[in-house]
Formats: C-alpha cells, sequence, structure tokens
C-alpha cells in the first residue's frame, strides 16, 4: 500500500469507526500529517467554512506543526521521540507510552521536553498533552469497565488505534458559558447530552467551550471537568472520542492572531497561535466502539484526575518551557537597554529564575513521589499544588518583563520603517540599544510585545490561568487535600490542650 493509500484509509470516516489498524504508518511525517486533515471537517472562521490546510491565517501554525513532526525524525532525535511498536513494528511516538516502570516514565519525559523546548513552551496544547490523557483513559479502564465491560474494550481498541496512527486529539470537558446559575432541568441545552441509546451507538446533541488546537487535531476527546462531572441527570453523563469530520460537528475557531506582516512582526502569533474553538454538536452519531463511559457521574468525576496523571505533568514541563523562554527573552531586553545592572532589575529577573527553578526542582520532585496505578502503569504524583501555583504566577512573569522593559516594549520600528533610507539613519542612531542595532533591538522587542501585549500574549496569559481547570476549585482542592494542614492541626491542637 502507498503511502498516500495509507492516509486516505486514515481519513477514511468507516476505517475511523471500526479503528482499524490497517494501513497505521506510526509517528506522523509533516507532510502525511498535513494530508491527514484534509478530511472533510467542517472548520468555520470568520462567518465562514474554511479549508484549514489552505486559509493564510492557519498555515502558519499547521506549518510549526510539520516541522515538529519532521524534527522527531531526525537522527538525533528519533530515538528520544518514537519508539518500535511491537504490535505492528512502525515507530510510534513516546507520546502514546504507558509507561510500567521508572525508566520508561524518565523516557517518555523526554520526549515530551522535546516538544515543548522546541516550541518555547508556548504550545501547550500540542498533541504530547492529550495522548496523555489516553494514556490516563487506559490506565482507567477497568473503572470505566466496572459500570459496563463495553467500556473496557472500546478503551483498549481506542488506546490502540491512536498510538499506532499518531492521533491527534483535542478536549472538550466544560460546558458552554451561558448562565452558570441556571439549572440543567429547566435549560438543557446549557450541556452535550445523549439524547439516544441504540445498539450500534448513541446521538449526542449540545455543544462544548473550550476545545484548543481543535481545527489541526483528528479527533476531539469528550469528557467531563470535576465542575460538570456530578450530574444528577445521567444522559448528560458521557465520556467518548469523536473524529473532527463526524457529520453534524461543526468547529467554530475564535480570531486567529496570525497576521502576514511578511516582516520580522508577529513571529509568535504566526508560528505558535494553537486556536481555540467551540463544537456545535447537531445530533451527531458516535458509534459504540468509541464509547468509553455512560451515565455513572461519579465513575466520570473520579476518573477525571487519573485521566490527567501523565497531562498535567507535561503541562508543567511546558510551563518550565515558557518560563526559560520568558526569562531568557526578559534578560536580553534588560541587556538591550542596559538596565541589566541595576540592583532592582537583576531582582525581577532573579524572580522569574526562582520561578523557572522552583517548577524545574517541581517537576524532580513529582517525578520522584511516582507511584504504580492500580492499574499498573507508573504515574508521578499529583501536580495540583504546582497546577495552583502556575496560575498564581501567570500574570506576574508578564509584569516583570512589562516592569523591565519600560516604553521601549511599546516603540519599536517595523519592518518596512528599517528599510526605508530615508528613516534608517534616524532609526541607526536613536532606535539601537546597547550592543545592539536597530534592527536586531526591534526584532528583540516585538518578541516581547507579543510575549505580553498583544493578542497573543493575552491569550497565553488567560490559558495559563484558566487551562488546569478552576482556578478556585483547585486551591481549595490542594487546601483540603494537605496532608501538612492536618498533620499540623493535630499536632497544634494536642499542644494547646497541654498547656
Ligand atoms: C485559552 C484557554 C484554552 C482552553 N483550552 C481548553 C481545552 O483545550 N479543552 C477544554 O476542555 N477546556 C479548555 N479551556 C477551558 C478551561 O478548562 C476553563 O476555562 C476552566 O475550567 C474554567 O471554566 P470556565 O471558563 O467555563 O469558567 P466558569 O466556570 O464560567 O467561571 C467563571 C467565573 O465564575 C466562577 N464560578 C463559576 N462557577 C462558580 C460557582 N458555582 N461558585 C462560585 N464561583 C463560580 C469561577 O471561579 C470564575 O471566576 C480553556 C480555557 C482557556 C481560557
Amino acid at each position: 500500500m502507498s503511502g498516500n493509500e495509507k492516509i486516505e484509509q486514515f481519513v477514511n470516516s468507516a476505517n475511523k469507526s471500526a479503528l482499524s489498524l490497517e494501513g497505521a504508518t506510526g509517528a506522523w511525517t509533516g507532510r502525511d500529517y498535513r494530508e491527514s486533515l484534509r478530511d472533510g471537517r467542517s472548520v468555520w472562521y470568520d462567518g465562514e467554512e474554511i479549508d484549514v490546510c489552505s486559509h493564510p491565517r492557519f498555515t502558519g501554525v499547521l506549518e510549526t506543526l510539520q516541522s515538529l513532526y519532521d524534527t522527531q525524525y531526525l537522527e538525533e532525535n528519533l530515538d528520544t521521540t518514537t519508539y518500535v511498536s511491537e504490535l505492528t513494528g512502525n515507530r510510534v511516538s513516546y507520546s502514546y507510552l504507558a509507561p510500567t516502570t521508572r525508566e520508561e516514565l524518565t523516557t517518555k519525559w523526554k520526549n515530551s521536553h522535546f516538544w515543548m523546548s522546541e516550541s518555547l513552551g508556548l504550545m501547550p496544547r500540542l498533541p504530547d498533552f492529550m495522548s496523555n490523557v489516553v494514556v490516563g483513559l487506559y490506565d482507567y479502564k477497568a473503572h470505566a469497565g466496572a459500570v459496563d465491560p463495553q467500556y473496557e474494550k472500546n478503551i483498549e481498541r481506542y488506546f490502540e488505534y491512536c498510538r499506532e496512527h499518531d492521533v491527534s486529539i483535542t478536549h472538550a470537558i466544560g460546558d458552554p458559558q451561558i448562565d452558570r446559575s441556571g439549572s440543567l432541568e429547566d435549560n438543557p441545552e446549557f450541556a452535550l447530552r445523549v439524547v439516544e441509546i441504540q445498539a450500534e451507538g448513541i446521538v449526542v446533541n449540545g455543544a462544548k467551550q473550550l476545545a484548543t488546537l481543535a481545527p489541526y487535531c483528528h479527533e476531539a476527546l469528550i469528557y467531563l471537568s470535576p465542575s460538570f462531572a456530578k450530574r444528577k441527570d445521567p444522559s448528560y453523563v458521557g465520556w467518548f472520542a469523536v473524529p473532527m469530520a463526524t457529520k453534524g460537528l461543526k468547529i467554530l475557531c475564535r480570531e486567529s492572531h496570525c497576521k502576514d506582516s511578511g516582516g520580522h512582526e508577529h513571529r509568535l502569533s504566526n508560528h505558535y497561535d494553537e486556536q481555540d474553538a467551540m463544537l456545535f454538536f447537531d445530533n451527531v452519531f458516535i458509534p459504540m466502539e468509541r464509547v468509553f463511559l455512560l451515565n455513572d457521574a461519579d465513575t466520570a468525576f473520579k476518573g477525571f484526575f487519573r485521566l490527567n496523571a501523565w497531562a498535567l505533568y507535561i503541562g508543567q514541563i511546558r510551563f518550565y518551557h515558557r518560563l526559560k523562554t520568558f526569562l531568557g527573552i526578559t534578560s536580553l531586553v534588560s541587556k538591550a537597554i542596559g538596565v541589566n545592572e541595576f540592583r532592582e532589575i537583576q531582582n525581577n529577573l532573579g524572580e522569574l529564575a526562582v520561578y523557572a527553578e522552583m517548577v524545574r526542582l517541581g517537576l524532580v520532585g513529582m517525578d520522584a513521589e511516582a507511584k504504580p496505578t492500580d492499574s499498573g502503569l507508573m504515574a508521578p504524583s499529583s501536580t495540583f499544588a504546582m497546577d495552583s501555583f502556575a496560575a498564581q504566577i501567570a500574570s506576574r512573569i508578564s509584569e516583570i518583563l512589562r516592569v523591565i522593559s519600560g516604553s521601549g516594549i511599546v516603540m519599536h520600528p517595523s519592518r518596512k520603517d528599517l528599510e526605508s533610507p530615508e528613516l534608517r539613519p534616524y532609526l541607526d542612531l536613536y532606535m539601537r540599544g546597547k550592543g545592539c542595532d536597530a534592527e536586531y533591538k526591534s526584532r528583540l522587542f516585538k518578541l516581547a510585545w507579543e510575549l505580553i501585549a498583544d493578542a497573543f500574549g493575552s491569550r497565553q496569559e488567560i490559558y495559563e490561568l484558566w487551562n488546569r481547570g478552576d482556578v478556585v476549585r483547585n486551591r481549595i482542592h490542594v487546601y483540603q487535600s494537605s496532608p501538612d494542614r492536618v498533620e499540623m492541626e493535630e499536632r497544634l491542637t494536642r499542644w494547646i490542650n497541654s498547656f
């Protein structure tokens, strides 16, 4: 079978329903990945149905993803990113490795560092993230199987299917933000629900907010965040996977931050704006093979934490690389305007360095406390405290760059300004920096601008605050489950009562 025929087979939706491994090619190359997105999906942008592979607002990020897929195949990366599948003999991604030992866990993290470092920590929902939610799903399969043995078989099969086809996945676990005080009894359209259960599958109706990377993914995994899992009405409890090109599914993208300036501006937006989307389900049929849990709110609630065990650790790996990017850019900015030796500036730069080091050490600690799960996989310890910490400093790291860069972050010449013979002498004289010319300084400051000031940076900051779920709920959970709190309350109470 030729490469093109294999991709056609993958794109073919009947094949997807059967979760067939036939034609599987393992870890994507960039070209094949791009072709695999030409599957007839209904992606909407700015009021129009578009082709993701050719729309100018989408091609920059697509190129980044292609390049990442290709880079993993370079000789120096191949053994870090892929291994040979015993099932097919193909090279498959370590993103889909279900680790059973400490060594395998370490190997897995190396692959994640590759993806997150290559993208400067600015593409949080690279496929590596959701591949690891599928690993979590696989880990939780017996619990879903206790509800219905068919779910366990479906999960096992789906896990293999995703690994062997290197399926790129988005997830959508929240309800549309219509009226959080309203009830589902009065407003059934407030959440996605199962409207029909047939022998061959289920029919779902409703919407989901918000699915990052959706237009670049092959599938969406639908499950429920803890805020929404404990439904009274079981028809709202459903875990399933849906290919993007499924009939009745519409993907509405937000305004893209990619701008075709043709110059050195918008480098980050054009390459790393991973997109976010609403998913609209208009009586969508999901074959039973793709259903992983129905009806059981308790199993769904408990499962959320299990599904995310590896992915949230990878979220911290990604956050570490983001902090490094902030540290690097902020330090370079301080040097470019000659303020880096000032005591207060070094204090601020030190704060950034402290954050990066704390997250690095957090990664070491969570890995050191890894334990086998009840299914026999090796999982890192809880990321809850680190997740809350990341949300806490999400805006502070931007503030430091803002404070250090002063007005320079606003005022920098464009490519066309630099090309103007009439303007250039002024730029060379007045818009250069300490030890750097106007050209370099403009490039550097435009990166800084994107990181904290324009639409790309603002969205990233909002992402850092919310991506791990409700910040308040998460911090309350850390407080309530804190062993230190319990121990000290008991110890101090005993002591207080003793004098
Ligand atoms: C950029 C970005 C990307 C994202 N990507 C994804 C993704 O790929 N997949 C995905 O599934 N999700 C994604 N999310 C969604 C994310 O998980 C949610 O934003 C997060 O869980 C918070 O939910 P919400 O936005 O619906 O806020 P809401 O729940 O509507 O909360 C709004 C405010 O009300 C407060 N609040 C809400 N309910 C209560 C209550 N009962 N009592 C008291 N206060 C309350 C909250 O604390 C908050 O301050 C993304 C979010 C962002 C911003």
